[in-house]
């Protein structure tokens, strides 16, 4: 049976479907907000309330500046509404291609802010005691492959895997290449041993966080 969506429901959150998390935490906790119906002074304004308006707005409320942030739907109705919350210093766009876009200086300097970024959501959800379920994990770079019907692809990614792995370790990401190594819980088909392991990433629960 086809699923109605009721229209006024891109009002409210930039996707189709809901995603899993919704469950634990319903929209109808989220604070509501009046409509802005009037001019306003400030000394910022930060339009939309996803991860970065909310995060920067906190981070400029904190260092006393006055903000105004505006949002078309209701808050966090964006993408942030979406993700699946891991806050990683191994990014997908892989730090070989970043220092060939940027030079070395500026991998360095996206492994260190991400780095660091993770750690500041973790001091801020204890700082204000939220329960954002914050905690801190590895992160598994498989092949796409599997490893024994398509031995040539998962070789050449591995081989991607590994030149990842020795860029991010350059960084002083603390990373390792693992041969044979299974991801728990995923042994089965398709057998995509192998991985590039990122040690101390995070997960949370973005809108419990924000
Ligand atoms: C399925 C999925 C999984 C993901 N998993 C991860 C993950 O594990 N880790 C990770 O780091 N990232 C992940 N992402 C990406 C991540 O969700 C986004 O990068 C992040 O949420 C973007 O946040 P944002 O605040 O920039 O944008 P948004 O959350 O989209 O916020 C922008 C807000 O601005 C509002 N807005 C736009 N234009 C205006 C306007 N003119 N006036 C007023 N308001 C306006 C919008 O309504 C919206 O609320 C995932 C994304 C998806 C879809």
């Amino acid at each position: 049976m086809a699923t109605t969506i009721d229209p006024k429901h891109a009002l409210e959150a930039s996707g189709e479907t809901e995603p899993v998390w919704i469950h634990t935490d319903p929209r109808s906790r989220r604070p509501q907000f009046p409509t802005l119906n009037q001019n306003l002074k400030t000394d910022i304004c930060v339009i939309g309330s996803g991860i970065s308006g909310i995060q920067s707005a906190y981070e400029l409320v904190k260092r006393g500046h006055e903000v105004v942030m505006v949002e078309a739907r209701d808050i966090l109705g964006g993408e942030t509404d979406r993700t699946s919350g891991h806050l990683a210093s191994a990014l997908d766009d892989g730090y070989t291609e970043i220092a060939k876009k940027h030079g070395d200086k500026g991998a360095q300097l996206a492994a260190d802010s991400h780095s660091w970024a993770i750690g500041h959501v973790g001091d801020i959800a204890s700082e204000l005691g939220i329960d954002c379920e914050f905690r801190r994990l590895p992160a598994y770079e498989v092949s796409q492959y599997d490893r024994n019907k398509q031995p040539k692809e998962h070789n050449d990614e591995v081989k991607e895997l590994k030149a990842e792995v020795a860029k991010a370790q350059s960084l002083k990401i603390d990373a390792e290449y693992r041969e044979g190594f299974t991801v728990k819980g995923w042994d089965g088909e398709p057998d995509q041993r192998d991985a590039g392991v990122y040690y101390n990433q995070g997960t949370f629960h973005p809108t419990k966080y924000l």
